[in-house]
């Protein structure tokens, strides 16, 4: 029924080849939405500036072909929609909820005292908490260069499809959170919660190393007045030694893959091997996967990739 109308959405950014990883995750979000006979969008997400490879949009695109994983309506592309996220920063700058910070990382480094979670950058001392919206125009005036931090007073709990229940403590783990960066551009935390929202994204697919987003995400969906969607994070594909898929583990690319005359059925065949829907690896379309895919089967814990898995395919 339209009311229950599930819409998901695949988002990767361009800034570089897409992996075996990366497919896998998409594969996953791309079932849970058609089998459920639900709509999926695709947005490419090109405002990390720094990181962002000539190139890699259409390869990413050609990859999902490749794979065939479709998707419905435009393709959205982030860099396009500025005045959107400006729009969204306005509403919070109007309910007071962030103010400008005008520390450098190294400032924040310094004055942040605790020890801090791995992958978690320090966490923001408040410094600037103190200042008001208002007082950014001073700042401008002085040509400062500022952020907007989005004030945490609380870590929204969500239950995660595959992870179930999870608390986190944002104040430890990072605290105030940037939603837009000093080079005027918004931050991955707002463009994605804007872009989810407009898009009517009713369930968001993506590698489990966002975790610890999604109660940010949370939090501006409660700031912004929307509705959040569903949330599942995929266990990531790691290499023999448990580290995340990269160029150490051999060239695990679709680009290569793809070139070295790979069958998309065969990558698909393992993929949905490593997802607990195949006993063994063979060659499957998907189509046919539709029929097979259960949240249930997917296994909690990363997909260690062998260099045999390659080799058989
Ligand atoms: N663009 C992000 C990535 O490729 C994914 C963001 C998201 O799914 O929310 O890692
Ligand atoms: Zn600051």
């Amino acid at each position: 029924s339209r009311g229950s109308r599930v819409v998901g959405r695949l988002a990767p950014s361009p800034t570089g080849a897409q992996h075996v990883g990366n497919a896998r995750t998409y594969l996953i979000a791309w079932l849970s939405a058609r089998s459920q006979g639900g709509e999926l969008r695709l947005r490419i997400e090109d405002i990390d500036s720094p990181r962002v490879k000539a190139g890699a949009a259409d390869l990413l695109v050609e990859d999902l072909r490749w794979l065939g994983l479709d998707w419905d309506g435009p393709i959205v592309v982030q860099s396009q929609r500025l005045s959107v996220y400006r729009q969204a920063l306005q509403h919070l700058q109007a309910q007071e909820l962030v103010y400008p910070c005008t520390c450098s990382r190294s400032d924040i480094a310094l004055a942040a005292s605790a020890p801090h979670a791995e992958h978690e950058g320090p966490v923001y001392p408040g410094t600037c908490a103190g200042r008001q919206v208002a007082d950014a125009k001073l700042l401008q005036q002085q040509g400062r260069a500022y952020a907007w931090r989005f004030r945490v007073r609380h870590t929204p709990v969500f239950t995660d499809r595959l992870a179930g229940e999870v608390h986190l403590d944002l104040r430890r783990m990072g605290g105030d959170f940037v939603v837009w960066k000093n080079n005027n551009t918004p931050a991955y935390q707002l463009a994605v919660v804007v872009d989810d929202a407009a898009g009517g994204i009713t369930e968001v697919v993506r590698g489990d190393d966002l975790i610890p987003s999604t109660p940010r995400q949370l939090l501006l969906y409660e700031a912004l007045g929307w509705v959040p969607p569903a949330f599942a994070h995929v266990p990531l594909v790691v290499g023999t030694d448990g580290r995340r898929l990269a160029k150490r583990h051999g060239d695990t690319r679709l680009v290569q893959l793809r070139q070295a005359g790979v069958h998309a059925e065969a990558l698909l065949g393992l993929l949905a091997w490593s997802c607990g829907w195949l006993d063994r690896i063979e060659p499957i379309r998907v189509q046919e996967l539709l029929p097979l895919f259960r949240w249930e089967a997917i296994p909690r814990q990363p997909f260690v990739l062998l260099p045999e898995h390659l080799q058989a395919i």
